[in-house]
């Protein structure tokens, strides 16, 4: 089958994890005069820092253009791990001492993700049963089993380096080489992971307000003036949690915040037989394609959620959702006559370091650009931002003094990127 089949299914635009976890609009009444911290974005970043500051007896408020949560906080994969070019591009950025802090506190972020999930008893179908990397070709699964060597030694980092004839009790597809299973990664409900956040910060005494784009943000001499269709409010501190969709808010961000726009879909529900076909170990997968793959089984495992991005072209989910829907059938023959009910897209932010910032731009705040791993580092990251805002001992992270770079010609909107996903498609097909 092409992946140039025309649409044949029926498909909802809206993530899957929605029908769990529908979006919910926060509308306070009336607006404060004055906060102690204004956040601008209610995703994970500005959720997590939010019921930090909420629980040391901060006024918090919360903003969102949107329902809060409908950016990619409440469409992704749900996949909690460590992005696997950190060590390697940090050790050729920043030297072996410097990519090892960078990767220990990747690692960190899920212990903090778990911690935060279970001590906030957020029921979003946490498991920490592993993850699976399948390597698409021969150097990459030499490099990985060179690097997990390393960090084995170096910090006794727990990897299972998987040849190629184990590969199957992995996934269901002779499409790697090879592959390793990392086995302190696992997954969320992303949406119900969500909700539960913006539970806990609204009990904690956090105010969230959705619908509520923050159109300029003023210094004054005690601090800022957020300014809103709602009103304006003081505020001491800010924060900017807005990753991907950061817009013309803060410029010197745009500059700095590629947007990718990264797709899903799932299918009908399956028989376990076809699940486990699939992921005959139930935990997610990922490969080291450039346009990497995403698959999982759904956290009531009955169906299964396939993620990555067929071309830059298409913006209509209907007709990614086919594409998609196409290559998963490639890569698992065994689903070839199964029906595909979402197909949605969701926004990422990507530095071009591919490294989360967590910083301070003229006196605000800001976490993002977690290219495109936020699932464990945007709560982590914003909890961060939230120590830095109160002056805590304890707010340093090895991410503090990395570059936040841009590129001449770069204003925010990446003309480049069709032709950088035709490249990484070729780099992809290409033999192994
Ligand atoms: C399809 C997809 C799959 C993914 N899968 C995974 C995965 O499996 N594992 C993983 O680790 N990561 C994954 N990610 C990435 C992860 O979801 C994000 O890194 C993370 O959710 C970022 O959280 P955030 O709070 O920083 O940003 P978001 O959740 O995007 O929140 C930003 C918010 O800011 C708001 N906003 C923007 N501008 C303004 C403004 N001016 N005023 C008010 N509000 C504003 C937006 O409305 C939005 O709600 C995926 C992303 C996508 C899109």
């Amino acid at each position: 089958m092409s992946d140039r089949t025309p649409p044949a299914e029926t498909t909802q635009s809206n993530p899957y994890w929605w029908d769990a976890a529908p979006r919910r609009s926060e509308a306070p009444a009336t607006l404060p005069e004055r906060v102690d911290v204004a956040i601008v974005g209610a995703g994970y970043t500005g959720l997590s820092a939010a019921l930090t500051l909420a629980r040391r007896s901060r006024e918090v408020l919360v903003f969102d253009a949107e329902a809060a949560g409908s950016g990619a906080s409440s469409r992704n994969q749900g996949h909690l791990g460590v992005n696997r070019h950190f060590y390697a591009q940090a050790t050729a950025a920043f030297g072996k001492q410097k990519a090892l802090q960078i990767f220990r506190e990747d690692e960190a972020a899920i212990d903090f993700t778990v911690d935060l999930i279970q001590r906030e008893k957020i029921e979003c179908y946490l498991q920490r049963n592993g993850r699976f990397v399948g390597a698409a070709k021969t150097g990459h699964y030499d490099q990985m089993a060179r690097e997990a060597e390393a960090l084995r030694r170096e910090i006794g980092y727990d990897v299972h380096t998987i040849p190629r004839a184990e590969v199957r009790q992995q996934i269901g597809t002779d499409d790697y080489v090879g592959g390793e299973v990392r086995p302190r990664e696992g997954c969320v409900h992303s949406a119900l992971f969500h909700n539960g956040l913006l539970d806990r910060a609204l009990r904690a005494g956090a105010r969230v307000v959705s619908g509520t784009p923050v159109q300029h943000v003023e210094r004054t001499k005690d601090g800022f003036v957020v300014s809103s269709p709602k009103g304006k409010v003081h505020a001491r501190d800010v924060l900017i949690a807005t990753n991907a969709l950061s817009g013309d808010l803060v410029p010197y961000i745009k500059r700095r915040i590629l947007p990718y726009h990264g797709a899903g879909i799932v299918t009908e529900p399956l028989s376990p037989e076809r699940i486990r076909s699939v992921v005959p170990a139930m935990r997610p997968c990922v490969d080291t394609r450039k346009l990497g793959r995403t698959v999982r089984p759904s956290p009531d495992g009955t169906r299964i959620v396939f993620g990555g991005r067929a071309t830059m072209a298409e913006s209509d989910p209907g007709v990614s959702g086919v594409r998609l829907g196409a290559i998963m059938r490639r890569v698992f023959p065994q689903l070839s006559d199964v029906r595909i009910t979402h197909s949605w897209f969701g926004p990422t932010g990507i530095t071009f370091q591919k490294m989360p910032h967590i910083g301070l731009y003229e006196g605000m705040h800001c976490a993002l650009g977690y290219s495109p791993y936020g699932v464990a580092q945007a709560p982590y990251l914003g909890h961060k931002a939230a120590l830095r805002i109160l002056r805590a001992n304890d707010a340093a992270t090895a991410f503090d003094d990395l570059p936040f770079e841009t590129r001449p010609l770069y204003f925010g909107n990446p003309w480049f990127l069709p032709a950088v996903v035709a490249y990484y498609r070729y780099k992809d097909f290409i033999s192994r």
